[in-house]
């Protein structure tokens, strides 16, 4: 390889399952911050902070009105809110939580190629991906959890994806070829928009066919065979431009 690789891992419906405790987690959060139930919003691929925006902006005006008061005090609230919430929840999430087929030997297949970093680019907030992964048996591993993206950060999830790369490329002092796997949509829209090569998994929010819709560059049904994405990996090493940005 001649150009350092970043695979860059969405969390839930790719690497894992953790049931309905993330949702729990959002809801006991938003109870706390507002003091009534959150509308309903369907939050696949968002990130916690878009999620809280989503709670405010889908309430009636009347009960809105003394959270957009707040400004980026609700929001920050929130977040503090949901890292609180995972706070002791590692028992609730080690009844309900599944690793997704092949995860564990695709992880291990890549921690194993030389110039390939592991970082999660998730929509959780920190403490919610690492428990999420530690209950997984994926952390402590070769995902360097420092160096991730979280869902604390304000705006689309493409700002996640350009901190990322910002990140990675002052660490390797040059251009880093960025994978990212997930499996919605919005994980593949993030991808492009940052110029990153999409690798889109039906193990989650999203069919095949709406993965491909969405312009994902590869599309698998799950990660059973662990060696396609490791071949993609390491062809954005050899040629980390012969497939960047392009649908
Ligand atoms: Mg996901």
């Amino acid at each position: 390889m001649t150009t350092p690789v970043a695979v860059c891992w969405d969390i839930d419906g790719t690497l894992l399952r953790g049931g309905r405790v993330g949702g729990e987690v959002l809801r006991q959060a938003f109870l706390a911050v507002a003091g009534h139930e959150p509308p309903p919003v369907a939050m696949g691929g968002m990130t916690d902070h878009l999620v809280a925006e989503a709670f405010r902006d889908g309430l009636p005006p009347q009960q809105a009105e003394p959270l957009v008061r707040r400004g980026t005090g609700y929001t920050r609230a929130m977040v503090a809110a949901i890292a609180r919430e995972w706070d002791g929840r590692g028992p609730e999430l080690a009844g309900v939580l599944t690793v997704l087929p092949g995860v564990c030997e695709a992880v291990g297949l890549l921690a194993a190629q030389p110039r390939v970093d592991q970082i999660v680019v998730t929509g959780n907030v920190r403490a919610g991906a690492e428990l999420k992964l530690t209950v997984a048996g994926l952390h402590p591993g070769p995902f360097d959890l420092d160096a991730g993206v979280y869902g604390d950060l304000p705006g689309p999830r493409s700002v996640l994806v350009h901190a990322a790369r910002d990140r990675l490329e002052r660490r390797h002092g040059g251009p880093v070829a960025l994978v990212v796997v997930g499996d919605t949509p919005r994980d593949v829209e993030a991808a492009h928009a940052a110029g990153a090569v999409a690798v889109g998994v039906a193990t989650g929010a999203a069919t095949a066919a709406e993965l491909e819709a969405a312009g994902a560059d590869h599309v698998t049904e799950d990660l059973s065979d662990p060696s396609a994405l490791v071949a993609i990996v390491a062809a954005e090493g050899e040629d980390p431009h012969h497939t960047r940005g392009s649908v």
